[in-house]
């Protein structure tokens, strides 16, 4: 019986072992998952500040007339005090001076020479944004585990950050095996298709955080698969290979990572597409024996693949789902659960496309993967399914 999607997926998180943290700088920090929390030093805004070009002054009723003693700008605070019957000329972002406690704006004062008369009256904290009031002193701005996008980046910087420590970027190789590759842009001889496997699997490797150290291609050959799998494995913290997993007489991948001392911990996995799903392990390196249909490939990937290096990078596994109506009737699969491609648009789960693993287009437009449970019959449109967001 094989394993189904849920068990094969917690057997390779249970292999995962977290790689270690290294200091990175907070502008390199793009993609990268925090290993500690980030705590703010300081209040942000650290001083209070006016919100408007105006002129800082004590609150009180419109009409008065108020002599303008000087100016704070950006990073140039005023020297002197808002005293009684004063003003500040102030910018927007510069510091409240001492003694204001409101901003009045420049559209409602009248200015002549160094008298300004206000033009509204002038509640306390008008056009002030006291200190802490995005950020608190002390306050946990990100959680370890976060993935550190533009938004992140920029709190860690206000929160007084220069580095930050993050998990290690897994290093991944792609090997793609088979006879019939061609490279990307070059033509295509009788019976040979072009290897879309590695640029696929190479470009999802590098959304999960990755870095892929190089991709490769491997014939059917037992001693070119043993090579370029025992080079691989030295180099690599994840070996994603693809195609030769299965059990004709060209296929090699299994017997090659047997012989090179990579334990199974399972084949097989009761899914469509991507049943002959190969994993393992080499000490803390993870091997993933994809199947070579380029549906099956990129799916297998994002079940299985991609949680483990989230995984390794400390990111919590959170597969994000939800519960959507079926528009068409799709036949279920006997004994295998199907992750069915599909867009999604006001609860409605509408198929890609034609589904077969062999048809890439599929993967086009899919938001995630419904799945159709294996059984008798169909599921029939209206039927709730679960959706795994992709
Ligand atoms: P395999 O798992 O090696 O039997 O491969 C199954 C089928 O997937 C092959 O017959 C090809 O049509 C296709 N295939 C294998 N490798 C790739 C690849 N790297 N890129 C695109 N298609 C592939
Ligand atoms: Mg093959």
């Amino acid at each position: 019986m094989a394993l189904s999607i849920d068990e094969a997926r917690a057997q390779v998180l249970a292999a995962v072992r977290p790689l270690p943290s290294e200091d990175v700088a907070v502008q390199d920090a793009l993609g990268r998952v925090l290993a500690e929390d980030i705590v703010a030093q300081r209040d942000v805004p650290s001083f209070a500040n006016s919100a408007m070009d105006g002129f800082a002054v004590r609150s009180g009723p419109a009409g008065r007339a108020l002599r303008v003693v000087g100016e704070s700008r950006a990073g140039a605070p005023s020297a002197v005090p808002v005293g009684d019957g004063e003003a500040v000329r102030i910018s927007t972002g510069a510091a409240l001076p001492e003694g204001a406690d409101a901003v009045l704006q420049v559209e409602c004062v009248t200015v002549d020479g160094d008298r300004v008369t206000l033009g509204d009256d002038v509640d306390p904290g008008r056009n002030v944004r006291p200190a802490g009031d995005d950020v608190r002193a002390g306050a946990t701005v990100l959680p370890r585990g976060a993935r550190m996008g533009a938004a992140e980046i920029g709190i860690a910087v206000v929160a007084g950050r220069g580095t930050v420590a993050c998990a290690h970027t897994p290093r991944v190789v792609v090997l793609a095996t088979g006879d019939e590759l061609v490279a990307p842009g070059e033509p295509l001889g009788p019976g040979q298709l072009h290897n879309s496997n590695a640029a696929t699997l190479a470009a999802l490797a590098t959304q999960s955080g990755a870095r892929v150290l190089r991709t490769g291609v491997v014939a059917d050959t037992e001693h070119a698969t043993r090579a370029a799998i025992a080079a691989a494995l030295d180099e690599a913290d994840v070996l994603v290979l693809s195609g030769g997993v299965s059990v004709g007489p060209h296929d090699h991948v299994k017997p090659a990572l047997e012989a090179l001392g990579v334990r199974e911990v399972f084949w097989r996995v009761a899914l469509r597409p991507g049943r002959p799903t190969w994993f393992g392990t080499r000490e803390d390196t993870l091997v993933f024996g994809l199947p070579g249909n380029p549906v099956s490939a990129m799916v297998t990937f994002m079940l299985f693949a991609r949680p483990a290096l989230g995984a390794m990078q400390g990111a919590p596994h959170a597969p994000e789902w939800v519960v959507a109506r079926l528009a068409e009737a799709i036949p279920r699969h006997p004994d295998r659960d199907e992750c069915v491609r599909v867009s999604l648009s006001d609860g409605l789960a509408t198929p890609t496309g034609p589904q077969g693993s062999h048809q890439l287009s599929s993967m086009l437009g899919a938001d995630g993967f419904a799945i159709v449970t294996a059984g008798t019959g169909s599921a029939q449109p209206g039927d709730q399914v679960v959706v795994e967001l992709v």
